[in-house]
């Protein structure tokens, strides 16, 4: 009966939206329907919980619908949400982003990551008169034209259909190693350098060390702005972000998700000089900038997380987590790698059908990752960890199956 509702939305969706999702980390076969969610758990429409390890695409460093958030919410929606004028949490908001990074001087309010990359690049390129961004490959900046370009397996730029090719064209894709960044900055016509600093896929493949500030020289040899991408990695991995982590300080900075407190949301914040630009020619419109609701929600949780203990608690959870994982993928003999960037744990098995198969499995054990990440927050409990690593120990076995076996 249950089951029979996830098949009719699924059935319902497949007419009304393509694919029958709308992004594809969660395109889930079979698929998932949730209605709820609370602190570490969610609800699927067939009855099902799950403790959830996706938290909101990693928004949710305090976890789903966290009282004070609620609360700042629910008092900000009955005072309107849009005021077509400037309103005093706006200016809150960006003390505490500032407050918090200080290579943040002045912040712009954007409506999402993708946008504060396309506005962190307009920047870049107004303020050197330079056409060409250099990005990384794998390194992941939202959708936007400009970083939809990444290399194939041949190692040629490959840009997303719909992306003209006059656009990726002023793109320079290069694999993270010193050599071929400071090789594509040596003519000197590059506005910037955009990276996600905790390496691509928030410490998927972690950078090697020291290659962030080699970078940052190499950007100062050659009049090159470096914008650091931490849409993820800004206040999860410390209250300062991955800049505090490893002490390199960039022009720009993109951030995202956590800032935004889980409602949709983004910003720049940079050098006060290049920030200037957005207060004269550069053209930065958009009606929910810095809209109230997000406001209320981002500086509720600014405000909690500005201490640190959320990033301490979710880390430490994290690094349980990690062992258990690694201790069972020994002891059921499954060959992989589990490792982790503050609160985000990542896991590769060797083999690609096993691998394939992870978060399915995990699923069936009521276990939800995004893809084979799983990002922990603060309030993830003792409790949660008990039942993933049991979950995650069935789970295991289950891989030994072959495909298809009930
Ligand atoms: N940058 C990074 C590093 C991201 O991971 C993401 C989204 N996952 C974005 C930018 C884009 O942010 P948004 O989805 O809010 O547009």
């Amino acid at each position: 009966m249950e089951r029979a509702r996830t098949e009719d939305l699924q059935a319902r969706a497949q007419k009304v939206l393509p694919g029958g999702n709308t992004h594809v980390a969660r395109a889930y076969s079979p698929a998932v329907y949730v209605t709820r969610a609370q602190g570490s758990r969610k609800w699927l429409v067939d009855g099902r919980e799950l403790i959830d390890y996706t938290m909101g695409h990693g928004a949710l460093l305090l976890g789903h619908a966290h009282p004070a958030i609620v609360q700042a919410v629910r008092d900000q929606v009955a005072r309107g949400t849009h005021y077509g004028a400037s309103h005093p949490l706006e200016i809150e908001w960006a003390e505490l982003i500032s407050g918090l990074v200080p290579s943040a001087e002045q912040v712009r309010f954007t409506q999402s990551g993708t946008e504060a990359a396309m506005l962190g690049l307009r920047v870049a390129r107004a303020a050197t008169g330079r056409e060409v961004v250099v990005k990384l490959h794998e390194h992941f900046h939202g959708w936007s034209d400009t970083v939809s370009v990444d290399l194939d397996a041949s190692g040629q730029p490959a840009a997303s259909p719909g992306v003209p090719a006059a656009v990726a064209a002023v793109t320079r894709v290069v694999r993270p190693d010193v050599e071929s960044i400071r090789a594509a900055l040596a003519g000197r016509d590059v506005a910037a350098v955009i990276l996600e600093p905790s390496g691509a896929h928030y410490g998927g493949i972690p950078l090697e060390d020291g290659l962030a500030l080699a970078i940052r020289t190499a950007c100062d040899e050659t009049g090159t702005l470096l914008v650091f991408d931490e849409v993820v990695t800004g206040f999860r991995v410390a209250p300062g972000g991955m800049q505090a982590t490893l002490r390199v300080r960039p022009d720009l900075t993109l951030f995202g998700k956590v800032m935004a407190g889980g409602l949709p949301g983004g910003a720049v914040g940079g050098r006060r000089d290049l920030m200037a630009l957005l207060a004269g020619r550069i053209m930065h419109p958009g009606t929910f900038n810095a809209n109230p609701l997000t406001a209320s929600a981002g500086i509720a949780t600014l405000r909690i997380v500005g201490d640190g203990a959320p990033q301490r608690a979710a880390d430490g959870y994290a690094r349980t987590l990690e062992a258990e994982w690694r201790a069972v993928l020994e002891a059921v003999g499954i060959p992989g790698r589990v490792w982790r960037l503050s609160s985000i744990l990542h896991v590769q098995l060797d083999d690609a059908e096993q691998h394939g198969r992870l978060s399915n499995a995990l699923r069936d054990q009521g276990v939800d990752l995004l893809r084979t990440s799983a990002f922990c927050s603060a309030v993830h409990s003792l409790r949660d960890l008990d039942e993933t690593a049991e979950a995650f120990r069935r789970a295991a076995v289950s891989l030994l199956q072959p495909s298809g076996a009930v």
